[in-house]
Formats: structure tokens, sequence, C-alpha cells
């Protein structure tokens, strides 16, 4: 018994802090409702092989390798839960802009609507086309009665440092709209809200991240696994399968950029 098996030992054991942790940290979002069943159920799964791994496979040098799968598990947590808490937030805030465009669906000159789609434009910090809806929405509407959106108006137009944007692009057909419009000229499609839903939410991030991830543990664990413990007929067409793998999921994870989807 030379050195390498009591590193791999000592790693072995180390494996079982960070799927520790993770266990539990995982039981309690599913207890507190923050992971879903499914997800939390995978999550453990994937902690438990891990940590049963370090174990039972019987080459010991696989285990740094483990020991650095269950740490890396441990970092992408916070990373996947931001990402988690963003888009809820931004859904949060498409479903104000999706609820203004049902009420002008409703009533088309609805004043209060159209102010709805344009505070929530001006929070997420689309000042220029906030603005620019408001502007249109008030056109010829008596300054007494409508005094509260005038004065808001005004403010918002203060927060402006240097106009840049002139126009927006309908992100299901491609033409550019005037900045002010609800509705896409060419389409007719509720142009704000393909803008909010493209520009908000970005599912396409987070499942890259995810993606990527999945793909490093394929090679970073599978290969080496399947290289020490296999026979050697078959640990090279193992290592190259798995090495495919990697490649598809590195494919599928930026395969997506560029689209708004
Ligand atoms: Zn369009």
């Amino acid at each position: 018994m030379g050195s390498p098996v009591s590193i791999g030992l000592v790693a072995g054991c180390l494996v079982w802090i960070p799927v520790t942790i993770w266990i539990v940290a995982l039981i309690g979002w599913m207890i507190q409702g923050e992971v879903d069943v499914l997800i939390g159920f995978c999550g453990l799964a994937l902690g438990v092989g891990i940590g049963a791994l370090a174990f039972v496979s019987r080459n010991q040098e696989i285990a740094p390798y483990l020991l650095f799968a269950s740490i890396s598990m441990l970092l992408i947590v916070p990373l996947i839960r931001a990402f988690a808490n963003k888009r809820e937030l931004a859904q949060m805030d498409v479903e104000q802009i999706e609820k203004g465009y049902d009420q002008l669906d409703e009533k088309p000159d609805n004043v209060g609507a159209k102010f709805r789609i344009a505070k929530m434009l001006y929070q997420r910090g689309a000042v220029e086309q906030a603005v620019a809806i408001a502007d249109k929405a008030l056109e010829g509407l008596p300054k007494a009665i409508f005094e509260d959106e005038h004065r808001t108006v005004r403010t918002w137009k203060r927060t402006i440092v240097n106009a840049k944007a002139t126009q927006v692009t309908c992100l299901r057909c491609g033409a550019s709209n005037k900045l002010g419009d609800l509705y896409c000229y060419r389409c007719q499609g509720p142009l704000m809200l393909f803008y909010a839903r493209g520009s908000w939410v970005h599912p396409v991030i987070f499942r890259r991240v995810l993606i990527v991830w999945m793909a490093a543990m394929v090679s970073i664990v599978g290969i080496p696994l399947a290289a020490a413990n296999l026979p050697a007929g078959k640990s090279t067409p193992a290592v190259f399968v798995l090495l495919m793998i990697t490649v598809a999921l590195g494919f599928l994870a930026f395969k997506g950029i560029g689209n708004t989807e």
C-alpha cells in the first residue's frame, strides 16, 4: 500500500463532507418548499451516488475526482438559486406587462393599462421606452385630470442621462417599431411583452449553467471512472462515448446563444 492509496482513502472520506452538507441543505429546501420534490430527489440521488461511488469504487485513485465533483456541486447551488430567484422576480414583472395588455384587449384606450406597462418598463430600466409609451398614452388628454401621470412622466424624463434607444425590434417578426408603440406594426403582436420576456427572463442562461456543469461532471468523474474500472478493451470505447456526451452537452449549452426564446 503506497501513498496514492491513502490519499485516495482520505479523499474518499472527505467526499462525504460536501455530500452531507448537500443532502442536509436539499432536505431543508424541500421541506420549506424552495426546491420542488422531483429536483430535490434527483439532487439527493446525485449526492448519494457520488458518495457511494467513493466507497464502492475498487480504485481509490478515483476518489479525488469525486471529491472535486462533490465540492463543485456545493459551489453551483448558490448560483442556481440566484438564477432561480432572479427569474422568479422577472416572471412577476412580465406578468404585470401581460396584465396591462389584457386590459388593453378589453379597452384599447385604457390609460391606466398603458401606464401599468410603462411603469414596469421604467422599473426595469427601460426608461426611454417607458417615457415614449407614457407620452403617447397622455397625448391629447387634459392635463388637469391626468396631473399625476404628467408629473410621473416629467420625473422619468429627468432620469434619462443620454437617450440612445430609437426603436424596438419585434422579437416575433423582427420588424423595427417606433419607440412608444405597444403593438408591432407588422405582426400586431404585443411588442413590449415580447421585449419583456426576451430581455428580463433568461431561461437559456439558467439551462446553460446546468448543462455545462453536467458536461464537466461527465468528463471529470465519468471518464477517469471508466478508465480506471473497465478492462482495457472496454475502457477506450467507454471513454470515447463519454467524451462524445461531453461534446454533445457542450454543443447543447451553447447552441442557444443569441436565441431570446
Ligand atoms: Zn412583429
